[in-house]
């Protein structure tokens, strides 16, 4: 082991800690020890805050060295932890939930995204630099309950803030000890804890406390329609993550038997979870029939109109009184495997059946509805610009995903335009968008109504400029 300043100054702690004398250079350190779990939203924030001022005195070598724990646990001890959010959840598949951790291990863009920028000229030096907000509060949803915080915490601690999070109730355990984990291994190395600091008994109240807490100095949620609206309605600066819906076309000059694997691999990952993922798919006629059997060659299983009748009936319900009435997943498929679905309309799959799907026309629940479990919609449409205005009306205006499949680059250019969202994915499964057999970079919060897009460090900055005034411009005379 090779001791360092910041070993020692772990080291001391702990051992100051453990007699119950925190040294002042770690703040109040009230909280030491606690490794980010907490029962009250008051000492979480406080804790966080205390953390902040510890993190604000740091390097941004320190900071990559953070998060290098975050992303090495995330990778190192993804079966275990995947294993946990799933036997918590019970939505998804277990394989999904492991390869989640990893991909967010390695992919989430660290401090490697600050960056600043520089004006020079005959009046002077400007640097634009890259500051952090302090303490953010960020909600985080069940269907990815640790990846979702894993992600924010890279992007959030590389811009130079702690965190506060209120996850979804039903994976709170896994939240919890992720996060624990993630705590632990950074005190022990850098001697800083609770950079990252979650609610163990999340409740709306609890998340409106972050919301409305005074330390808190932005709010991130990843989630559906009411905690987007309840953010955007906080009073506070938001970043918003919402829902989405996202259609596909398929037009007549489609590689089928591409759009068909792609629609399985990003229909059926993590059985349907993904906000990005492929929930409803417009196809042209006249090449109609041609890519249902695709689907089939590629191992989808097709169900006929009375078996998605009955999984209608089954796995769609209805919320709320008068004209708040409206479709929703039934709790008992969300998220369930294809075979599950299969039986409950007395049909017989294999376990390894990854999508059902079938004709539907464009009334079928299944089609408005962001379904989250793995059966697809195909509806029929006269011709491309059909399928696009269908594609259009479905998404509901989220500007979240879409995706075409397409060579005619006059209908991709099309429906690119008409749809306006976040991530327009062509000729792949939506996970390319996010860097994952596409070029880019990934994230588990993408912020679609507040327009941040996939979110990076640099969107959990403020700006801050440095102006020198007729001096050090080194050019000219
Ligand atoms: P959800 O909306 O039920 O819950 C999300 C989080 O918000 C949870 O922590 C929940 O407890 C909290 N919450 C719900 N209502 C709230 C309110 N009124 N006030 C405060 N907090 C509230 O969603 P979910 O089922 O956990 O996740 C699935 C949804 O999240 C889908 O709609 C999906 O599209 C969306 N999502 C979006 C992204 C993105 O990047 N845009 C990523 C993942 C999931």
């Amino acid at each position: 082991m090779q001791w360092n300043e910041n070993l020692i100054r772990s080291v001391v702690t702990q051992v100051l800690a453990e007699v119950g004398q925190i040294p002042s250079m770690q703040g109040s350190g009230a909280a030491t020890g606690r490794h980010g779990v907490f029962d009250c939203v008051q000492q979480a924030v406080a804790a966080a805050r205390d953390a902040f001022e510890q993190l604000s005195e740091r390097t941004i070598e320190d900071r990559k060295r953070i998060i290098d724990h975050i992303r090495r646990i995330s990778i190192e001890q993804r079966v275990e932890l995947g294993t946990m959010e799933m036997e918590e959840t019970r939505i998804g598949r277990l394989e999904h939930k492991i390869e989640k951790l990893m991909t967010l291990g390695k992919k989430t863009p660290g401090v490697e995204f600050l960056r600043s920028e520089i004006f020079s000229g005959d009046h002077g030096l400007a640097v634009i630099e890259h500051a952090p907000f302090g303490v953010i509060g960020a909600i985080t949803p069940v269907t990815h309950s640790l990846p979702t915080i894993t992600g924010n915490a890279v992007s959030m601690i590389a811009g130079g803030n702690t965190l506060v999070v209120n996850p979804h109730p039903s994976g709170r355990r896994v939240a919890a000890e992720g996060v624990r984990r993630f705590n632990e291994a950074i005190y022990q190395d850098l001697g800083i804890d609770n950079l990252i600091c979650v609610i163990s008994e999340p409740t709306l109240e609890s998340a409106n406390e972050i919301f409305s807490h005074r330390d808190v100095a932005l709010i991130c949620v990843t989630g559906g329609p009411a905690v987007a609206r309840a953010a955007l309605n906080s009073g506070k600066r938001a970043i918003v993550a919402g829902p989405g819906n996202p259609p596909v076309v398929v037009d007549e000059t489609a590689d089928l038997a591409r759009a068909a694997r792609s629609i399985i691999t990003g229909g059926a990952y993590d059985n349907n979870l993904l906000c990005i993922a492929e929930k409803e798919v417009f196809v042209v006629e006249s090449v109609f029939d041609e890519m249902m059997s695709a689907m089939e060659q590629e191992g989808a299983v097709r169900l006929q109109p009375a078996e998605v009748d009955r999984l209608t009936r089954e796995a769609i319900t209805a919320v709320g009184e008068g004209a708040h009435r409206h479709d929703v997943p039934a709790k008992e498929f969300l998220g369930q495997d294809a075979s599950v679905l299969a039986r409950a309309v007395g049909k017989s799959v294999t376990e390894e059946t990854e999508l059902l799907f079938g004709e539907t026309d464009e009334t079928s629940p299944f089609v408005s509805v962001e379904q989250m479990m793995p059966f697809v919609p195909f509806v029929r449409c006269r011709n491309v610009d059909e399928a696009i205005d269908k594609a259009k009306q479905y998404e509901h205006g989220f500007r979240h995903t879409a995706i075409i499949h397409s060579t005619n680059v006059r209908n991709m250019t099309r429906m690119g335009r008409v749809m306006d969202t976040t991530l327009f994915v062509k000729n792949g499964p939506c996970f390319s968008a996010l860097g994952v057999g596409g070029e880019g970079y990934l994230s588990y919060s993408i912020a679609t109504p507040t327009g941040e897009g996939v979110t990076t460090p640099l969107t959990f900055t403020r700006e801050r400029r440095c102006s020198m005034i007729d001096e050090l411009c080194i050019l000219g005379k």
